[in-house]
């Protein structure tokens, strides 16, 4: 075909427009981001808000100064402040990682069929949230971030004993870390010895028909994994594979696969901050999850993920701090997913 010469600069500028406004706003440079992180550490560094949590007994005895922020980008910097290396038990976190595996291993729909990505607007170890599930008349109203649909969860994932589960598991949470992770031998004796509330739940799951295994081996196993050791900058990586579209930034191994990434997202917006899910969300607009150890992260999708540990928690149950502290980290750097600039 012959071409019309005009045409050409014609098309030449219609690219030059294109890219100009498809030029992403520019990222902050590392002295950009690292400052960030301090002001934030330096800031609630001597605040005194909150109490650990002390209905499992070893959470009590951790020590309540103890304040991290790692942030891990998508292109696998690493920023920090304060104590990045301490470890504390990973708690309720580790339920987006377990979803992750079930997902994995069977599919997207798995988990709205089986226990429901709805918030049940209760506590997250609700019994009477069990018992509006089963009586639901459009299917299960249960999410896997609270204890019955986290420790169904747990009952979903594949291998045919205990110890080929559990292997499986801590190796998963290992991949997304980015080394090797263990149990805090002490947090799950002694949540083992009190979590009765726990078996009661996972009973109840399996009277109803949504576990469909051994009740005590599957809440004894949610038991071990609420168990592992994490330090803040683990959690920021783990964090930073799901903002990397499941590949870990560190390691450059694919631990999930990319699509199933934002159904995970999701189900941490609705119930990610136990109550406050919502409260957190209106400030942020960042999928995040916390954990009664003090550990709280979160994903800005593409760009990072952010963990802080800090034990004194609020009356929700978040860490006081790990909210402050990400809360002006994700506003320094524009973070939030759901702003937009008007052209
Ligand atoms: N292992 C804790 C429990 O089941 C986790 C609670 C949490 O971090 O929210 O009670």
């Amino acid at each position: 075909m012959r071409r019309i010469p005009i045409l050409r600069p014609l098309a030449l500028a219609a690219v030059a427009v294109a890219l100009v406004l498809a030029v992403p706003a520019p990222a902050q440079t590392p002295e950009e981001i690292q400052k960030a992180v301090s002001a934030a550490y330096e800031k609630y560094k001597d605040l005194k808000e909150g109490a650990n949590a002390d209905y499992i007994p070893a959470l009590a005895r951790v020590d309540p100064k103890l304040y991290g922020i790692a942030l891990v980008t998508v292109d696998g910097k690493v920023y920090a402040a304060g104590d990045v290396k301490t470890e504390v038990s990973i708690q309720s976190i580790s339920k987006v990682f377990t979803m992750a595996k079930v997902i994995e291993e069977q599919g997207l729909d798995a988990i709205p069929k089986t226990i429901g990505v709805d918030a049940t607007g209760m506590r997250f170890n609700s019994i009477i949230a069990v018992e509006l599930a089963k009586k639901a008349l459009g299917g299960p109203e249960i999410n896997p971030l609270v204890n019955p649909g986290a420790i169904t969860a747990t009952s979903m994932l594949k291998g045919a004993t205990r110890d080929e589960i559990w292997k499986g598991l801590l190796a998963f949470y290992s991949d997304f870390a980015g080394r090797p992770l263990a149990v805090n031998a002490e947090v799950f004796k002694s949540e083992s010895d009190t979590n009765q509330r726990n078996q009661a739940i996972g009973y109840l799951m399996h009277a109803y028909g949504f576990i469909k295994a051994d009740p005590m081996r599957a809440t004894d196993i949610y038991t071990e994994q609420c168990s592992v050791n994490v330090n803040a900058k683990d959690l920021a990586t783990m964090a930073a594979s799901l903002a990397n579209g499941g590949k870990n930034p560190l390691t450059g191994k694919q631990v999930i696969q990319t699509g199933n990434v934002p159904g995970l997202l999701a189900v941490m917006v609705t119930a990610g901050l136990y109550d406050d899910s919502g409260k957190w969300y209106y400030r942020t607009g960042l999928p995040a999850k916390s954990g009664v150890g003090g550990g709280i992260i979160a994903v800005s999708p593409g760009k990072f993920g952010i963990a802080v540990i800090s034990p004194p928690l609020d009356d929700a149950g978040n860490s006081v701090r790990a909210q402050k502290a990400i809360t002006d980290i994700s506003n320094a750097l524009k973070a939030n997913p759901l702003a937009s600039t008007p052209r």
